[in-house]
């Protein structure tokens, strides 16, 4: 497992060609690695959403499949797509915008917080774990289980709060 970054938040400047090849890398290793098919659509949804570390929607993916392919599989089946990448923690779903970023980041079963730059757009992944257990904790503490626990902070990334900084000054 790999630790994720101190700064979640990739330089705006850095290239991401290489994050994208990474995603996509990584899928064909996990998929091998789990006995799970990584079809061409399967594959097409991941390699639009690793486009950027913008999160985008179902039909966002739909609408870029079909200005580069002229065709677009039918929405049930992107979403069908979009739960295979799910499960097998290649993408997170951002429940708050209801779209969705490539992970990019191997963090296994470790769960990670999602943190949302509302000026940039741009969605990063930071470690979570304490925080978790400790709402597993006091969830717990009051008799209930939790199935699935998702946070998501919205705020302003490093970048964009010293590009406010600059522009104020
Ligand atoms: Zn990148
Ligand atoms: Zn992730
Ligand atoms: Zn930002």
């Amino acid at each position: 497992m790999h630790a994720m970054n101190k700064h979640a938040f990739p330089d705006p400047s850095h290239d991401h060609s290489a994050c994208s090849g990474s995603v996509l890398e990584r899928a064909e290793r996990v998929c091998a690695r789990r006995g799970a098919r990584l079809t061409a659509l399967r594959r097409d949804v991941l390699r639009h959403l690793a486009q950027g570390h913008q999160a985008i929607g179902a039909y966002e993916v739909m609408a870029r499949m079909q200005s580069e392919q002229g065709l677009a599989p039918a929405p049930i089946s992107i979403y069908r797509a979009l739960d295979f990448l799910q499960a097998h923690g290649l993408v997170h779903k951002i429940e708050s915008r209801n779209a969705y970023i490539a992970c990019n980041h191997g963090h296994a079963d470790e769960r990670a917080v999602l943190l949302i730059c509302e000026a940039c757009g741009m969605v990063a992944e930071m470690s979570g774990g304490p925080v978790f257990e400790a709402l597993d904790r006091q969830a717990a503490a009051h008799g209930f289980a939790p199935a699935r626990t998702v946070i998501e902070l919205a705020g302003r990334c490093g970048h964009c709060a010293q590009m406010q900084e600059v522009s104020s000054a």
